[in-house]
């Protein structure tokens, strides 16, 4: 099922999507189970928000399609390459990413995001669906520059704004047949079919765990295939994944 998380002018609230209509739910699905209330609110009517705020942090891989790796040179790597983004990064559909005085090039990277449903530490890859409350859409938006110029990743890739998240939590995900496109102002700049990535999801999520415990609502952001570019201000973009939806920025 598709989970939203929205606000009609109150307190966040949960609720499934079914066609044009949201049924809400008793608290966070997450947590609270799917515990569905008589109360549906069109989704015209909702302001959808980020599905998730991450516990404690955004996990993120790099490098992890071959013709993005060739983009920039460099090497694959052997493991799946770690950074973090923070939790204060994270914006919801329809947000704006706000290019930073410090950055002349800020980057869009269209990416299959991993929802962490329960606390989760070493887990093996073929035991990862037992961790994962579902997938979302994410933009790993990156200030070029710096990432080059600071030589480690944290503020490149840590600005306010810089992880848009959303628009749905899909529970039932099956990633083997999904795609990501990336369009900016209309015109197609990625598109891959996951099958591309070089480390699958068990195997991130193996690599993630034997690092770092993983709490519910954290969030692994799975690497970005080719095609990345610069957005300015007045730019929309957005994120397609097959079968979950679209997440759509404005930039400015
Ligand atoms: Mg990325």
């Amino acid at each position: 099922v598709k989970i939203a998380r929205f606000s009609t002018g109150g307190d966040p609230r949960f609720g499934i999507v079914d066609g044009d209509e949201l049924v809400v739910l008793r608290g966070d699905p997450m947590f609270a189970g799917f515990d569905t209330t008589d109360e549906r609110v069109p989704l015209a009517d909702a302001k959808l928000l980020a599905p998730v705020i991450p516990r404690s942090k955004v996990v993120a891989v790099g490098k992890n399609y071959v013709d993005h790796v060739a983009e920039f040179g460099g090497e694959v790597p052997e493991e799946p390459l770690l950074f973090l983004k923070p939790n204060t990064s994270v914006i919801g559909p329809g947000d704006t990413i706000v290019r930073p005085p410090q950055s002349r090039r800020v980057d869009f990277e269209g990416e299959l995001a991993i929802v962490i449903g329960s606390i989760a530490k070493n887990v093996a890859a073929e035991d990862a669906a037992q961790v994962i409350f579902g997938y979302t859409i994410a933009n790993d938006v990156t200030a070029r520059d710096l990432q080059k110029k600071d030589g480690q990743w944290a503020r490149a890739k840590g600005f306010d704004t810089f992880c848009p998240l959303g628009p749905v939590i899909e529970t039932e995900y099956e990633v083997a047949t999904g795609t990501v496109e990336t369009r900016l102002n209309g015109t197609v700049a990625q598109a891959a079919p996951f099958t591309d990535m070089v480390h699958g999801i068990g195997a991130i999520v193996a690599h993630v765990t034997a690092a770092f415990t993983m709490l519910p609502g954290d969030v692994i952001l799975t690497g970005t295939p080719a095609g990345v570019g610069a957005m300015v201000g007045g730019d929309v973009v957005e994120v397609t994944v097959s079968g979950i939806g679209t997440l759509s920025n404005p930039v400015r």
